[in-house]
Order: structure tokens, then C-alpha cells, then sequence
């Protein structure tokens, strides 16, 4: 049947169209790209020297050149360099410019990147500027051991941690069908955090095992499933968080995470230490006389402030200030400001961008009894949990 398709193929754009079509299917084969199963996490940017090992033996790859460079016993640790136009191994000299490291058992043997560990395979390769990324390709099953236990605690019911299995997979796939270049995500907050193989935890592991394959669908699509630790009282439409609209990530009001250690905030600030953060961050302002938040979402966060300084009136866009200042020191936009003779004081609610999914608010619901499929429902208006497997091979 196949044979039939790439006969037509051939026939329709020719022998020289076939070949491109041809080298383009592979290529999407080989790299993994369009498999909903694995998944290409950025563990690593920026760096000189990353030192690999592993617990069992494992080889290391020129993928450019297509040789095997090392067989290495177990333990033994090999510094790879971003020299002046190549990558370098140590002890053994120049190699192509992207290197791929496999453990021989897998599942056994696990990869140790800089003192860490990880399932999956290891891939070593270069900026623009020539410094290394190191990328954890792996089963997205086994990526998500590495995620949910960092994203939530193993104590918490497993309802919420099922709930969390079946977000954070849809959110990972729902980056990767963005068909970034080199990597589908990072592992920090901008993405989800994610530990590899030493934040394992049984309790974490049987949640995911359990929800094994399931995705959030909206009218036959991957859901955009973003979520955040504390909502502070009500959850946000996205597009006064973001600008763009989903039609499933609409404000609800959430009691549910308001008797968290994290549902409220204080953060303050001398009057000179903010004028210098923003300083150090690139944007020069006169010394800062007030700071006066003047346009809000229906919920109350903070969307536009208005800065006056000793050298007139900034109006700046809230997410654009907190990006400034830092989530850390800001954690949400639902915040009032105090202005004091010396200080600012920023009190605010919740903990995250407030989108989606609250993790304590679903923590809540499940030690209330709700079910994880109850709690989806609740925070991602309208969605269905689907099968990956039929929702990409239709
Ligand atoms: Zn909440």
C-alpha cells in the first residue's frame, strides 16, 4: 500500500521531486521530529565544557560523520569542548559538530551530564555562537517522570498528580509541534521544569503510568495546556496575559488554592533598588517618584502602570515590568502598589501567570475527592482527554 502512495508520488512530481520528498520524509523520520512519543529536551545552553558519563557502558557518536568515536567502560568520564570552530573530546581530539551519546543498556545504564542523570539519549552540539547545548532526547513517558516531580510534590493526592501527568504531556507535545529547530523545550520554568532520572519518584511514576498516552483536545487538537502554582483566587483569560485567545483557557474562579502559603504576597522595594534593577536591566529611568497600576483584566490583575519619574511619565505594560523586575521578585500580576517616602510595596496574589491549570487549586479538588479527569475539566474549559496515538496517526 505504501509502494502505491510513493509510486503516485513519484509519478505526480517526477524522479527529482521524489528524491526531495523522500529525503525530507527520512529526515523528519530520523530526527524524531513529527514522533509524538519522543521528546527533545534543552538540559544544557551556553557552556564551554560538559563532562559525560554513565552507570553502565555507552557509546559515544560522530552523527555527522556517522562513526563511532568511543566505546566507553562504565564510570569513566569524558570532558567534551566547544573549541575555537569544532567540537572537541578530550584525550581523543576534533569531531563533527553534533555528537550523540547512547547508553548500550538503556533502561539500565543511565547518562550522567555534569553530575546528573538521564533516561533516554544524550546530544551534544553548538550555537551560533559556538557554545554547547546538550539535549535529552527521550520517550516522552519517561520525560515526564522527570517533570511532574518537579512540578508538584509526591505527597499530594494522586488525582492531582494525574492531572498533572495529563498537562504537562499535552503542554510538551504542544511545544514540540512548534517545530523548533534544535530542541522542543528547555527544562526551566519557561517551559515546565524538568530533573531527569534523579527526581524519580514511585508515586510520581504510577501517575504517569496510569494516564499513559492521554492529551488534552480541543475540536480534534492538542490543547495549549499551560498551568501555574497558585492562582490566587481565580484563574485569567489568556489573552489578557498573553494576547492571544484560546477558547478553553478562560478565568474561573478557584477558592480552591486561597489557603496556600503562596496565595498571597508581599515584595518591597527601596525606591533606589528598583530604579537600579531596572537600570542593570537595560532600561534607564529618571529616580522613581511613583508607580501607579491603571489598567486591569476583569479579575484585577495588573495589565498597564504608569511610572513617574524625575524626567516625566513612563506607561509601561505590567508583563513588561515583571519581566524587568523578575518573576521571582514579582510572582504575579495581581498585585496593589504602596508608595511610601522611601519604598515601594507590591502585595499581591497567587504565584504564576494564572492561566490554566491552578497545581494547588488541584491539589485541593483531589483531597476534596474530585478525579483528575473533573479537575482538567474545571481549569480547561471544554477540552476532552484524548488518545495520542489516534489524535496523531488519524
Ligand atoms: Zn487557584
Amino acid at each position: 500500500m505504501r509502494f502505491k502512495i510513493m509510486r503516485r508520488i513519484a509519478h505526480a512530481v517526477g524522479f527529482t521531486g521524489f528524491l526531495c520528498f523522500l529525503l525530507i520524509v527520512l529526515t523528519e523520520i530520523g530526527t524524531g521530529r513529527n514522533d509524538p512519543t519522543t521528546i527533545r529536551v534543552a538540559i544544557i545552553k551556553g557552556k564551554k565544557v560538559v563532562r559525560i558519563t554513565a552507570t553502565g557502558e555507552f557509546e559515544i557518536w560522530d552523527e555527522v560523520n556517522e562513526r563511532k568515536i568511543i566505546n566507553s567502560s562504565p564510570g569513566k568520564v569524558w570532558r567534551i569542548v566547544s573549541a575555537k570552530s569544532e567540537i572537541q573530546i578530550e584525550g581523543v581530539g576534533k569531531c563533527g559538530d553534533k555528537l550523540i551519546i547512547r547508553s548500550l543498556t538503556p533502561g539500565e545504564a543511565i547518562l550522567d551530564v555534569n553530575g546528573n542523570r538521564y533516561r533516554g539519549e544524550i546530544v551534544v552540539t553548538r550555537d551560533r555562537k559556538g557554545r554547547l547545548i546538550v539535549i535529552n532526547e527521550l520517550d516522552i513517558e519517561e520525560y515526564l517522570y522527570g517533570v511532574v516531580s518537579r512540578e508538584i510534590s509526591p505527597n499530594w493526592p494522586l488525582e492531582a498528580a494525574k492531572a498533572q501527568a495529563v498537562a504537562a504531556r499535552t503542554f510538551a507535545l504542544y511545544q514540540k509541534f512548534k517545530f523548533r529547530q534544535l530542541f522542543d523545550l528547555d527544562d526551566t520554568v519557561n517551559f515546565q521544569i524538568y530533573g531527569g532520572f534523579n527526581y524519580e519518584h514511585p508515586r510520581i511514576n504510577q501517575a504517569i503510568q496510569e494516564t499513559r498516552g492521554q492529551v488534552l483536545v480541543y475540536n480534534g487538537e492538542l490543547a495549549a495546556a499551560y498551568f501555574h502554582a497558585n492562582c490566587g483566587g481565580a484563574t485569567e483569560d489568556s489573552e489578557n496575559i498573553w494576547s492571544v485567545s484560546f477558547p478553553y483557557l478562560r478565568g474561573q474562579p478557584c477558592g480552591f488554592c486561597e489557603n496556600s502559603s503562596h496565595s498571597r504576597w508581599v515584595k518591597k522595594f527601596s525606591k533606589k533598588t528598583l530604579q537600579n534593577i531596572l537600570y542593570q536591566q537595560g532600561y534607564p529611568i529618571g529616580t522613581i517618584l511613583s508607580i501607579r497600576p491603571v489598567n486591569f483584566s476583569p479579575t484585577g490583575r495588573v495589565k498597564t502602570l504608569e511610572i513617574f519619574h524625575s524626567q516625566g511619565k513612563k506607561i509601561m505594560p505590567a508583563a513588561k515590568f515583571q519581566n524587568l523586575v523578575g518573576s521571582q521578585r514579582l510572582r504575579s500580576l495581581w498585585f496593589a502598589v504602596e508608595n511610601t517616602d522611601s519604598h515601594f510595596i507590591f502585595k499581591g496574589k497567587g504565584w504564576g501567570h494564572g492561566v490554566g491549570m491552578c497545581q494547588e487549586g488541584s491539589r485541593k479538588m483531589a483531597e476534596l475527592g474530585f478525579n483528575y479527569q473533573s479537575i482538567l475539566n474545571y481549569y480547561y474549559l471544554g477540552t476532552s482527554i484524548g488518545d495520542l496515538q489516534k489524535i496523531f496517526i488519524k
